[in-house]
């Protein structure tokens, strides 16, 4: 595979078969708009122009310039919308309540993936409507480099149905590309949601930089999949409050404290409030960087209620809700292109793999739990941003370096029996591996948020349900293979078959 030098030009890719290995795979397959299966991709109004799409969704180009909650199409929306609205005290004692959510019709871009999955059930669980969109693509990354999720996730079909059986509660399923615009506007139109999680994107910066092929994906993905997504919601809904991911790896690692999305500066006399600045140092972080900025445009333009949040690190696995079934569990990564610090130490823990701290391992990030996750987003949809505003929020819960992290899951794995070791791998990124790090994260926790913190109770049951699935660790996974400064035009092996 690494032989292989050629460029292929994106007319091309369907015709030009690389060598397989367990990294290297076809290029066709990427980039590629995954076919349209949606129940809605029949209707009508998918297929009908623009014009008259907007007209079905009782849209005009007056509603845009003078923005009122009265030009909100239908009466069910508009009640819709009263309840949610009602919510601006960050109470959270009925939070968990079976009809907490009441009202309100979330939809989860990207929810069959790993925060998407966690969030769809937690939120169905608490009474809101909830639809999943997803295409798949994150099961055909696995498919197409060899890797797998340590736990045996059950296919989105099986899993709604699953839950159904559970819970009694009805999750919707959109399956198609949110980049394709037909299919996007016609889930909005069926649906019709009062908010939007978007976690739908290409969420690996090793994955971003192997080659040109897999960068140039993920910011078309990124970037295009949230430019319709403000479109869907400017055409078909309005009023729906977008809840977009972005990560804290935005702002890089500046030597100054990070804010929370936005800084107060003084330059020459003059003050302003601007957006913090951001330096992401892989394609992956660039998309969000952009999204951020295209987000920031729509919302000031066309009034748009829109929340950034710009989340740490997610850890851990299992949701209350995951584990009401077997077949619900939540896919838990472990490759060193998917899988994230925490959950990769605590894995490698778990088979008797040293854990891999990258070079010096003062590289200091914010973490939070996965059901933190669920918490935040219910949390942004229960307090809306007005109309052209855009809250940023910082997502995560705490802050550690890789060595912390490398020590607590030592402590923690040796009070299960287990001996875990750490080696210092040469760094295949390009960053700082000791630094200032001090991020705030107060806003989420003002509105209400009670962190789960990282206690051993959490890092022991962690450890545990990996022990249980430690038989499916395919060891040649683990260790780094993307390099920031070797990413080439073509993709390189990392590990041998
Ligand atoms: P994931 O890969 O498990 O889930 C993303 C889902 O989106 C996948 O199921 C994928 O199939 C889907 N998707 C991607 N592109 C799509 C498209 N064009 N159309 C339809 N579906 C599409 O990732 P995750 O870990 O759940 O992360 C979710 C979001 O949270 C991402 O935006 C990520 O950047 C952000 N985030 C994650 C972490 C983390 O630690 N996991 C940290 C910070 C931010």
């Amino acid at each position: 595979g690494t032989s292989d030098r050629r460029t292929p030009r994106a007319s091309q890719t369907h015709s030009i078969r690389y060598e397989m290995s367990a990294f290297t795979v076809a290029t066709s397959a990427i980039g590629v708009t995954a076919k349209v299966t949606s129940k809605v991709a029949a209707k009508k109004t998918a297929a009908a122009p623009l014009s008259a799409r907007a007209a079905v969704s009782g849209v005009s180009a007056k509603a845009f310039a003078a923005r009122s909650h009265a030009k909100i199409a239908s009466k069910a929306a508009a009640a819709r919308v009263a309840t949610v609205f009602a919510a601006d005290e960050p109470d959270r004692s009925n939070a968990d309540a079976p009809d907490a959510g009441k009202g309100q019709k979330i939809m989860i871009l990207g929810g069959d993936g790993y925060c998407g999955w966690a969030t769809a059930l937690h939120l169905s669980n608490r009474g809101y409507e909830v639809a999943v969109v997803d295409n798949m693509c994150r099961r055909t990354f696995d498919d197409q480099l060899g890797f797998n999720s340590l736990t045996p996730i059950k296919g989105i079909h099986e899993r709604v149905r699953v839950w159904e059986e559970v819970s009694g509660k009805r999750i919707q399923l959109y399956v198609g590309d949110i980049c394709d615009y037909e299919f996007l506007s016609a889930a909005f139109q069926a649906f019709e949601p009062t908010a939007c999680v978007h976690f739908g994107e290409q969420r690996s910066a090793p994955y971003s930089m192997m080659d040109r092929s897999r960068a140039v994906f993920t910011q078309t993905n990124n970037v295009m999949g949230t430019i319709n997504v403000c479109y869907a919601i400017k055409e078909f809904a309005p009023e729906c409050h977008l809840i977009k991911l972005g990560t804290m790896g935005e702002y890089g690692t500046p030597n100054i404290d990070i804010e929370e999305g936005y800084i107060t500066i003084e330059h020459n006399g003059r003050t302003d409030t601007l957006p913090y600045p951001k330096q992401g140092n892989s394609f992956y972080h660039l998309s969000k960087c952009h999204d951020s900025a295209n987000m920031l445009m729509c919302t000031k333009t066309w009034k748009m209620r829109t929340t950034d949040l710009n989340q740490g690190v997610v850890y851990g696995v299992a949701t209350p809700e995951t584990m009401m079934d077997d077949r619900l569990v939540n896919r838990l990564d472990y490759d060193a292109v998917f899988g994230t610090a925490l959950n990769r130490f605590a894995i490698q823990a778990a088979v008797g793999h040293p854990m891999t701290v990258y070079g010096k391992g003062g590289q200091t990030r914010g973490f939070l739990n996965i059901t933190d996750t669920c918490k935040c987003i219910q949390i942004a949809c229960d307090n809306p941003a007005p109309p052209g505003e855009m809250k940023i929020y910082n997502q995560f819960t705490e802050q550690f370096s890789v060595n912390e992290l490398a020590a607590l899951i030592t402590e923690a794995g040796q009070k299960l029996g287990l001996d875990p070791q750490v080696i210092n791998v040469p760094n295949p990124r390009t960053e700082m591996e000791e630094h200032y790090y001090n991020a705030k994260h107060s806003k989420l926790q003002d509105l209400g948020l009670e962190p789960n913190l990282m206690k051993e109770s959490i890092l022991e049951s962690l450890l545990t349900t990996v022990v249980k699935y430690k038989d499916n660790v395919d060891q040649r996974l683990i260790l780094p293979g993307v390099n920031w400064t070797e990413s080439a035009s073509v993709g390189k092996t990392i590990a041998k078959v």
